[in-house]
């Protein structure tokens, strides 16, 4: 088709303040001439552009299948409000009737456009409204999913291809992906022969480099170094949460400015630290995986990937968050980390016992919640979404209604040994790409050669024209920091803060700790004194060291649950860090009654009620008006701590800082 008027003509209309890249127009023309078009690696500029104006020339219906169903209605909205498009969200929590009459609408041709979730195209109510459509123009975002040979691969991104043999022209848009990605990609999808444009994936400007270290300790002082000539703005990738979360409490304690962790946060805590850190006030986020950058993001100078990712393609989107003049991405990595991520590569896909046990968790008929069901099987979020996918793919079950998180379903038929066979195959095949990639990570590493060429090699695109900056083609000093960097992970009980030096595990558990956790066990359980003094020792400098505790005055350690003991590990503890920071030990604080040991309760509710008055200070004297360094052993809820806290400040401390010498991180599975 011919469009009504001249690109040109629209952009100068309908954006005037914006620029059609070379890419872009390229998309937009193979689209207007009736065929198919993958744009990989696409700026947020590119990314609705190229499609927008597809539409606006004439494109119509549209049908967009979206990463996730959080944005639908204002997605659909945004798009009534600038381009006079009627669109309309297809979700799954709709009831039947309305979603008829939707599809009744939009088979009818009410609506120009439609926005659904790639994960939700398996609710057959809404492929029937998408069918329905019949779009001219389908949209595939995250399309980089649909293919084995991504770093995400997600079996719901293969229902999309059920719409492309009627839909007029489709556009595809990826990540970063090789061409063994792509061309993957594009079989799975039904789009062969598409034109493909790639986005703006070299950057000779951004100073890229890689540096190996032998220790945590070690690349905890690389990050602080690069942090030292204190950039506007970082962004610091971490390879699990727990790290995510130590490391946003270093440079908070180590650098003096304020971090934040973005893991755990919803939309709303999201936006508004984004505001935040927009307007100068937070000045380094900390996150796993990979974030994207959008029109509401400012410059980053700074982007630190603490741990060697799972993919270079990760590790492209992790370096390319830096942005603006003299932008710098430093990978920072430990020597021995293949075998970390060679685990989390097997552990990528579900096995034949994982499926049945999703099988038999479905066909309740009743609505199931991913996270539940991950917790319920201990399966990761990922490996649960591949098995139900693989569930619905093998006919195993009849989908009632599918959201992005949850699923209704009821059995059809039964999960034969043959399609247990067939997805286990599958499954093996999945963590095969996943160890490639974990080894295309280390070549890249490993190289002498410059990284940028790598990269561009690996990932399959031109080298733009420009001199390297790459940390190989113009090597420069690393700068440390000249101090120790005290290491331990951050604990909060309400209002108090503080550290612990490590992690307590379950055996089995794979989550970093190291020596802390050891002597714990030996202090506490086998009563050996030289592995509490050891303890201590590391505490004493860990209180001497770092800036959340330069200016305590006492140490008070948390009392022994039973109120007749007279001696406890927290007080031996105490004495010991005392004696070697020179600092006095006041025994203010008493248990006021019997309680139970805090980790032999299980539910954070019950940890509480057990805590709830159970100190009162014995001499107030001993602490008011000074600051207290609150000491205990194990650090758990938090609710000990908070507790004995708060009856600090009651009898007037002045302020509370937290010391345990172990954190527990129980539920780890959630951790990664
Ligand atoms: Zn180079």
């Amino acid at each position: 088709m011919r469009p009504d008027h001249s690109l040109d003509d629209i952009m100068r209309q309908r954006f005037p303040r914006r620029e059609l890249t070379p890419a872009a127009r390229g998309v937009i023309e193979a689209l207007l001439g009736g065929g198919h078009a993958l744009l990989v690696s696409p700026d947020w500029r590119e990314r609705e552009l190229p499609w927008r104006l597809a539409a606006e020339a004439g494109l119509r219906p549209l049908l967009v299948v979206a990463d996730s169903e959080r944005d639908l209605q204002s997605r659909a909205e945004a798009l009534a409000g600038e381009l006079d498009l009627v669109a309309c969200a297809l979700h799954a929590r709709l009831e039947d009737e309305h979603l008829r009459g939707l599809a009744e609408q939009l088979a009818g041709g009410k609506w120009d456009a439609a926005f659904v979730s790639g994960r939700s195209l398996a609710d057959p109510r809404l492929m029937a409204a998408a069918r329905a459509l019949a779009p001219r123009l389908l949209v595939i975002e995250d399309a980089h999913r649909a293919s084995m040979h991504g770093h995400r691969y997600d079996l719901a991104w293969l229902h999309a291809a059920g719409l492309v043999p009627e839909a007029g022209s489709v556009l595809a848009l990826a990540d970063v992906a090789n061409l063994t990605a792509r061309e993957d990609l594009i079989a799975r999808l039904g789009l062969d022969g598409c034109h493909v444009a790639l986005g703006q994936l070299d950057r000779p400007g951004l100073r890229i480099e890689a540096r190996r270290v032998g220790s945590q300790p070690e690349a905890d002082r690389n990050l602080l170094g690069l942090l030292a000539d204190s950039p506007e703005r970082a962004v610091i990738h971490a390879s699990e949460r727990v790290e995510a979360e130590r490391l946003a409490a270093l440079v908070r304690d180590e650098r003096g400015f304020d971090a934040l962790d973005m893991t755990n946060l919803n939309a709303r805590e999201f936006g508004a630290a984004l505001r935040r850190f927009r307007e100068g006030g937070l000045r380094a986020i900390t996150t796993t995986g990979a974030l994207e950058p959008g029109p509401g993001w400012p410059p980053i100078p700074v982007s630190a990937i603490v741990g060697m990712p799972a993919s270079l393609e990760l590790l492209h989107r992790q370096m390319h968050v830096a942005s603006g003049e003299g932008a710098i991405a430093v990978l920072v990595h430990e020597r021995d980390e293949t075998p970390r991520l060679e685990r989390a590569a097997m552990r990528s896909a579900f096995d034949a016992g994982h499926l049945l046990g999703l099988y038999e968790a479905l066909i309740s008929g009743e609505e199931l919640r991913f996270n539940a069901l991950s917790a319920r099987t201990g399966l990761r979020p990922e490996e649960v979404n591949l098995g139900v996918e693989a569930l619905i793919h093998a006919g195993a079950v009849t989908v009632l209604a599918r959201g992005d998180a949850w699923l209704r379903a009821e059995p059809h038929g039964s999960l034969s040994t043959e399609t247990l066979e067939r997805w286990g195959r599958e499954a093996d095949a999945i963590r095969r790409v996943r160890l490639q990639q974990v080894a295309q990570v280390e070549d890249f590493v490993a190289s002498r050669r410059c990284l940028r060429a790598i990269l561009s090699e690996a990932l399959g695109y031109p080298l733009a024209e420009g001199r390297c900056e790459c940390g190989r083609c113009r090597p420069r000093e690393a700068v440390l920091v000249p101090r120790r960097v005290p290491g331990g992970y951050p604990i909060e009980a309400g209002q108090f803060r503080g550290w612990a030096l490590g992690l307590y595990r379950r055996p089995g558990e794979e989550t970093p700790g190291g020596v802390p956790g050891k002597l714990i066990e030996q202090l506490k359980y086998l009563d050996s004194e030289p592995a509490g003094r050891r303890l201590a020792g590391l505490m004493a400098r860990r209180v001497m060291e770092s800036r959340t505790y330069r200016d305590c005055e006492v140490l008070v350690p948390v009392p022994p649950s039973d109120p007749e003991a007279t001696d406890s590990a927290a007080l031996f503890l105490a004495r010991a860090i005392g004696s070697q920071a020179e600092l006095p030990v006041a025994e203010a604080l008493i248990s006021a009654q019997d309680r139970v040991p805090q980790k032999e309760l299980t539910f954070v509710s019950a940890k509480r009620d057990n805590i709830a008055q159970a100190f009162a200070v014995a001499s107030p004297d001993e602490v008011a008006g000074l600051r207290v360094l609150l000491v205990d052993d194990i650090f758990d809820s938090g609710a000990t701590m908070q507790e004995a806290g708060k009856m600090l400040l009651h009898a007037g401390a002045a302020d509370v800082r937290l010391l345990a010498a172990v954190r527990t991180s129980f539920g780890w599975r959630r951790d990664v």
